[in-house]
């Protein structure tokens, strides 16, 4: 893989005298230059609102967005109309769970979600279960961070009307076998939502061949600006998904007392929509699609998991959570926990070393719990990271006196 890290201009400073080495990126990644100029060049030479703007400006604003929802579109295999800009992933399942679900799902259905779930892809189904009197259901995991997929037949049944799983775990780096998942709620007739938050920046997601019904993730992680994310809404449920919410922008026809509304997207993004950073966002696919084959980055990914999993082996203090000869394979990140150290101590000494990662339950407290620890470090990566930076990484912790 080439050394892409000249094109992040974050990735030039240094932290505590030493040189940046950034491996927080399943909570965030860097921005490229070119998706700073992007967001930059819209709000310098051709600001204004899209869809109502008839001057010219309005006209070049219009296209710009809708050139970003093409290229998203592409990106999943999707159809542009079935490419919804939203906040992010979380917003993206709180929008299901309000739209679709909150009227498709009544006393006596089931909600199946994994244990292995994001507190986004857990909480909205937990309200919505405990309103709508229906039963949420979890499949469950292992000790290895892998979900126990026998017991499935007993767990999906005819009364589940959606699972929502996470393709990959940004708590211990699972990949999850959707594939199966998706193949036993087809089987009994409901619906699926995928969680791509933390797979959508590494891999190629291709929704038709997915199958799945709903998909959601979230710009900052792919290299993109906050304040975007997608949720892809197949095509032949759009007149079952209601408008999330009401407003300018959606509406088709209006009286005092009655609506109708725009065909998808317009009728699910009510108000001025994020412009710019869909606009940012469609730069960084496009920087993703130039320089970053995704299996080329997969690849390259795994490497550094595998380089991390055995330098941090050679401690005996250290332990490694989740299914480690996978995340030697295709992974992108890892988490552990040194014994007799709280996770923060340890963040806080590798950020002496100028080492950003995660110290936390990475929102996932059911699990955190279920696995025996208050709290985890992550060390995750993307395009950027070196094998230097993992020698360097290794270092710092040797120099924790973990032995
Ligand atoms: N799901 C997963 C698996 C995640 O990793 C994250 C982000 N940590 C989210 C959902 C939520 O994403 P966001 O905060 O961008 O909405």
């Amino acid at each position: 893989m080439n050394n892409h890290r000249a094109d992040f201009p974050m990735l030039r400073q240094n932290v505590n005298g030493k040189p940046l080495i950034y491996f927080d990126n399943a909570a965030t990644t860097q921005k490229p230059q070119v998706v700073i100029d992007a967001v930059c060049n819209f709000y310098r030479d051709y600001y204004a609102t899209t869809h109502r703007s008839l001057y010219e400006f309005g006209e070049q604003a219009t296209v710009a967005y809708e050139n970003a929802r093409k290229k998203v579109a592409a990106f999943l295999n999707a159809e542009p109309e079935e490419i919804v800009f939203t906040q992010g992933t979380t917003h993206g399942i709180n929008f299901v769970a309000a739209s679709w679900a909150a009227s498709a799902i009544q006393k006596g259905d089931n909600i199946v979600i994994t244990q292995l779930e994001h507190h986004s892809n857990m909480i909205p189904w937990q309200q919505l279960a405990q309103k709508n009197n229906a039963e949420l259901r979890y499949i469950p995991v292992m000790a290895d961070g892998i979900l126990d997929l026998s017991t499935l037949s007993k767990i999906i049944t005819d009364a589940t009307k959606l699972v929502s799983v996470v393709h990959v775990s940004n708590a211990l780096g699972t990949h999850n076998d959707v594939a199966a998942i998706i193949a036993a709620a087809r089987a009994v007739g409901a619906r699926v939502l995928i969680d791509a938050a933390q797979s959508a920046p590494h891999q190629k997601i291709d929704v038709k061949k997915m199958d799945c019904d709903f998909l959601a993730f979230s710009g900052h992680k792919v290299l993109g600006p906050t304040g975007i994310g997608i949720l892809y809404i197949k095509k032949e449920l759009h007149d079952q998904v209601p408008p999330y919410q009401f407003g300018g922008g959606m509406v088709y026809e209006a009286d005092y007392f009655n609506a109708s509304w725009q065909k998808p997207p317009q009728k699910f993004e009510a108000g001025t929509p994020p412009i710019a950073q869909a606009i940012g966002l469609g730069a960084a696919i496009d920087y993703m699609q130039k320089n970053v084959p995704l299996d080329e980055l997969g690849r390259h990914e795994a490497q550094l998991c595998a380089q991390l999993i055995d330098g941090l082996a050679e401690h005996k203090k250290i332990r490694i959570y989740g299914p480690v000869e996978q995340l030697k394979k295709n992974g992108h990140l890892v988490s552990f926990t040194v014994d007799g150290m709280h996770a923060h101590d340890v963040a806080v000494h590798l950020s002496n070393y100028g080492i950003a990662v995660r110290a936390g339950n990475h929102c996932a407290q059911p699990l955190a719990k279920k696995m025996g620890v208050s709290s985890w470090v992550r060390a995750s990566f993307h395009v950027y990271n070196t094998q230097e930076e993992v020698e360097k990484f290794l270092e710092a912790i040797t120099l924790l006196r973990v032995n």
